[in-house]
């Protein structure tokens, strides 16, 4: 059976630049890492791997340079890699992303019964979070997402049973395999990979799949297949606002005067 994590190479940077005349983002001239939520995302599959004996796949659609970060997850131990890339697959948003990674994972499904895929919950630069849930919908996979934990599996009950981590509370789901789940950060902490197994990973096969292998109607892929029309992408400028008390020190005199406040402007009506 098999475990397949979904990872993206991004920039490796938070300050992200954007081509003021395509609004894409520049990529040219930045280091690229794998994209830090789906190291726990291949963490977790290494992990399964490791606990059900199950095969693991690390899965990326990208231009041929993303070919790195799938050998970096060879070096920490997956059993095959995948790379999705063709220039037919460029220019994609997300809906054609989760497309092709849909497709690519229908076809290894039908060589081998896939129990578990995983993503990171969101990229540091797309940053959408709609890839995994998008993959979960075209394949019809339960879809858990924001996983902190997983508590349960039972892969001849065909089934998984997860924590989520939520806004100030947790919550426990079940649900039929094969599942998707995105995970956070607190799921584990990434291994390192070892001198042995990163000098075995440069010499280790990456499988490149284009279009004429996943045959995907090019109506559906890449720039023809994306309805997404991006029409200013900028970083927003921070205001800096008033600063009402101490909240820290007197936070029922803030709260007060916060209140006091608000009414004075009407923006709260009692
Ligand atoms: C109109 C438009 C045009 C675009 N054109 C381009 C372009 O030309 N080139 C380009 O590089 N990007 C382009 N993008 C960005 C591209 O759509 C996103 O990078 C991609 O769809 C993933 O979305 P995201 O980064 O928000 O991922 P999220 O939905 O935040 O990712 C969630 C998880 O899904 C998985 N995942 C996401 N993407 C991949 C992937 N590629 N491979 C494997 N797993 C993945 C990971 O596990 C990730 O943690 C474009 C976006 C739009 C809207």
């Amino acid at each position: 059976m098999l475990v397949i994590a979904c990872i993206k190479q991004v920039p490796d940077t938070t300050q992200v630049q954007i081509d003021p005349v395509t609004n894409t983002l520049v990529r040219e001239g930045i280091p690229f890492i794998i994209n830090p939520y789906d190291t726990h995302a291949l963490e977790e599959s290494l992990r399964l791997k490791d606990r059900y004996g199950l095969r693991s796949v690390a899965l990326s659609m990208g231009p041929p340079n993303a070919e790195t970060a799938l050998r970096k997850a060879l070096a920490l131990g997956v059993d095959e890699a995948v790379l999705l890339s063709d220039r037919v697959f460029g220019g994609a948003d997300t809906l054609s992303t989760s497309n092709v990674l849909a497709s690519a994972i229908r076809r290894l499904a039908a060589d081998e019964e896939v129990g578990l895929v995983i993503c990171g919950k969101q990229t540091i630069d797309g940053d959408t979070a709609q890839v995994g849930p998008g993959i979960a919908v075209r394949l019809g996979y339960s879809q858990l997402t924001l996983v902190d934990r997983i508590e349960h599996l039972d892969f001849l009950g065909h089934r998984i049973r997860v924590r989520r981590k939520l806004e100030g509370r947790y919550e426990i789901v079940e649900a039929r395999l094969p599942a998707l789940i995105t995970v956070v950060r607190e799921i584990n902490r990434p291994r390192y990979p070892n001198v042995p197994m990163r000098l075995a990973a440069e010499r280790a096969q990456v499988t490149v799949w284009n279009n004429d292998v996943l045959r995907l109607d090019v109506n559906s892929i890449g720039l023809k297949g994306s309805p997404t029309w991006v029409s200013r992408i900028f970083s927003p400028e921070r205001v800096k606002g008033e600063i009402i008390g101490d909240g820290m020190c007197d936070p029922v005199g803030t709260a007060e005067l916060l209140v006091e406040q608000l009414l004075e402007r009407e923006l709260l009506a009692v």
